[in-house]
């Protein structure tokens, strides 16, 4: 029996320790506070280009030593290399970013470096900021790994700092966001306490994506938003990387994709794959979709906020299936409902590259389990 239909009878949990502020139009004041409380006095800027307003507007008084702007997915190691040496050379003694997962991720490869505190203001649905895991990407082989250096001190929520994302990103960002509570129910370390965390996560961010799909959209909608990806990002921090996680990573750092549609696509193929092994997870997920099975109500998802549905429209070529499969292979989770061969995870890819259709697939799965009626 996997973690995620085990029983109330006996557990091990962590929850992990963060301060988390919470308001919108209140990023400036309450970054001061936090900044203040650390008692830091020389603070390293980390925000990417596209944050640089709210970067301008939120650290603008702040006792900012040196800022980075450079960021990148899936942190390239020479850019860690370089933030980490702006850190030691301009004396700072707090990291602060701005900005969505890849401005969080080079903030973390530069506190798992120097151990400096570390503060996060997203403006994205990563959910990295909650999680005490590092990625750093180097010839194209993507490192992960968790260390309580790179847990954010404090997180700074500002729904409003979010507006300038366009919709469309919102949407992949936050399938992102998705995908660490549906992931989570199957993961290693899924046990009540996470799978409550994330379900929760995920009764506020279905229905805003819902929302956003039929052309809605204003700032409560990004509160409703940013909360659920909070927690669900707890809850993947707690659970552990999935089947789901496993590909991506491989994805991500192998082939250059970009994480949060990549995330998008692949999430309703691993859904389908083992939904129909874990039935507490199944039904638990098909609550949130009127009854629809999962894989295929995350599918209409993507469809419905107008996201590509194959990896092949972002970039990954049919020849790189194999090598993608057999690069995945050895880091799934033992804890997975459902075997895992190389045949099947081709077969898996194969179906989120070629952007097939779940119910297909949900199908194929059920008769083969033999749960069919
Ligand atoms: P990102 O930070 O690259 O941002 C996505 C896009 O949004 C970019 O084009 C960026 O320029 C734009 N953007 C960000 N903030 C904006 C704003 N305020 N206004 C306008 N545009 C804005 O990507 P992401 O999806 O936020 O994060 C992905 C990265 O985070 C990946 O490297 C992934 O591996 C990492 N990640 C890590 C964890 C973890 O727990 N360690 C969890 C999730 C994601």
């Amino acid at each position: 029996m996997s973690g995620s239909e085990q029983g109330l009878t006996s557990f091990d949990h962590t929850s992990l320790g963060q301060r988390v502020l919470f308001g919108s139009h209140a990023a400036v004041e309450n970054t001061a506070r936090v900044v203040a409380d650390l008692g830091a006095e020389h603070v390293l800027l980390v925000a990417g280009r596209s944050s640089a307003q709210a970067a301008r507007d939120v650290a603008g008084a702040l006792p900012v030593v040196a800022t980075i702007d450079e960021v990148a997915q899936h942190v390239p190691a020479e850019r860690a290399e370089a933030a980490v040496a702006v850190a030691q050379s301009s004396g700072a003694d707090l990291v602060l970013t701005i900005g969505g997962g890849s401005a969080t991720g080079l903030g973390k490869a530069v506190a798992l470096r120097t151990a400096l505190p570390l503060v996060a203001v997203p403006t994205t649905f990563a959910g990295s900021e909650a999680t005490d895991v590092w990625g750093l990407t180097t010839d194209g082989v993507k490192q992960t790994g968790s260390d309580p250096r790179v847990l954010p001190r404090a997180v700074v929520y500002d729904a409003a700092l979010t507006l300038g994302l366009a919709p469309r990103s919102v949407a992949a960002s936050s399938l992102n966001a998705v995908a660490h509570a549906v992931d989570g129910l199957w993961a290693p370390r899924a046990d009540p306490v996470n799978r409550a965390l994330g379900t929760e996560g995920l009764r506020a961010l279905v229905p805003a994506l819902q929302r956003l799909a039929r052309g809605q959209d204003d700032l409560a909608l990004r509160e409703q938003l940013l909360y659920g990806a909070h927690l669900t990002a707890v809850a993947f921090a707690s659970a552990g990387s999935g089947l789901h996680h496993k590909i991506c990573h491989v994805l991500g750092g192998a082939f250059g994709l970009p994480h949060a549609e990549m995330h998008a696509i692949v999430l309703p193929h691993v859904t389908a794959f083992n939904a129909p092994a874990a039935p507490d997870a199944a039904a638990r997920l098909a609550e949130l979709f009127d009854g629809v099975p999962a894989a295929v109500g995350l599918r209409q998802l993507l469809a419905g906020l107008g996201l590509p549905q194959a990896l092949r429209e972002v970039g990954l070529a049919e020849g790189d299936l194999r090598r993608a499969a057999e690069l995945v292979l050895p880091s799934v989770p033992p804890s997975n409902p459902r075997p895992v061969d190389a045949a099947a995870l081709e077969s898996l890819l194969h179906a989120a590259w070629a952007g097939d259709a779940v119910t297909a697939v949900v199908t194929a799965v059920v008769i083969e389990e033999g749960t069919a009626p």
